[in-house]
């Protein structure tokens, strides 16, 4: 049977036609999506598409970087956000598809079945950034990294927040395997305000995930403690702890005022 397919014109129609989510997909920029659709892998029953919510752009408000949902990655690359943001969203796929995979889709993406995805994750933990979102209960703003870790299926990411000030200093470091694409094997990404570090680590699993025990000891090692890497196409899960506190090593010496 073809969905029933919902194009929302604004941002409260697009809340209000999600409603609580249920029997909802939800279409961004459909890189992850279409594929999934063409080969029938999913069926949805009702398709709720962004392209004309109003949802995409990056606008400052006060001390506050807004991103809608829709902002295409590629907006990313050259536009007004910070630094760590914006060297993440160079690394996503290729020219092409970062033209069309959205900011929202990214941090909502599932896992791969051969790869990690949703790389701006480690970024935007670094850098403190929220989600305001719709769904069951009305709109939330939250912490990214709650956001990830929560239980994302019945929300619809409208925003992504960061304040303007919220690295002085910031450093990433990653390792990615070159095929076709360059797939990530582990990211991290550090930025520190105010004496207060952040750091995060995507690729290795799931979600991006905030490192609060190398936060708190800014001993690399620690890591371990954090993230529990999984063996993928890309990488062993021994490989990925075997480079990881190298790779966070590295981003704590790369340390750079923004
Ligand atoms: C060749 C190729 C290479 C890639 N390389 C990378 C890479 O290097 N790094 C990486 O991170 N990703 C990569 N991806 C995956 C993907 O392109 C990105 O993660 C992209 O940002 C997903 O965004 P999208 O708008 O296309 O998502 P979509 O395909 O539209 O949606 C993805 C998922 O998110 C949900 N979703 C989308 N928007 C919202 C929203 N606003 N609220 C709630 N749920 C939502 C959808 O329902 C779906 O479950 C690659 C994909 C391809 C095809």
């Amino acid at each position: 049977m073809a969905p029933q397919v919902l194009i929302p014109q604004s941002a409260d129609e697009a809340a209000t036609l999600y409603g609580d989510g249920e029997g909802i997909t939800v279409f961004a920029g459909g890189t992850i999506l279409m594929p999934e659709l063409a080969s029938g892998r999913i069926r949805p029953e009702r398709a709720l598409l962004l392209h004309a919510s109003g949802l995409s752009g990056i606008r400052s408000d006060g001390g506050v970087i807004r991103i809608g949902a829709m902002t295409p990655v590629a907006a990313l690359v050259d536009g007004p956000v910070p630094w760590l943001l914006s060297i993440y969203a160079t690394h996503v796929a290729d020219y092409e598809v970062r033209q069309s995979a959205t900011i929202g889709g990214n941090i909502c993406a599932p896992p791969g079945r051969e790869s990690q995805r949703g790389d701006l994750g480690a970024a935007l933990i670094a850098l403190g950034a929220r989600v305001r979102s719709a769904g069951k209960g009305g709109e939330r703003t939250e912490a990214v990294e709650d956001f990830l870790s929560g239980d994302r299926s019945g929300r619809l990411v409208l925003e992504i927040e960061i304040d303007v000030d919220a690295a002085r200093k910031s450093g990433a470091s990653g390792k990615r395997r070159k095929h076709a694409h360059s797939y990530a094997i582990a990211n991290v990404a550090i930025a520190e305000r105010d004496g207060e570090l952040r750091v995060a680590v995507a690729g290795v699993g799931p979600t991006a995930v905030r490192c609060r025990s190398v936060e708190a000891s800014r001993d690399p090692q620690d890591v371990l403690e954090d993230v529990d890497p999984v063996d993928d196409a890309v990488a062993t899960a021994e490989y990925r702890r075997q480079i990881l506190p190298l790779l966070v090593r590295e981003a704590l010496d790369r340390l750079e005022t923004e």
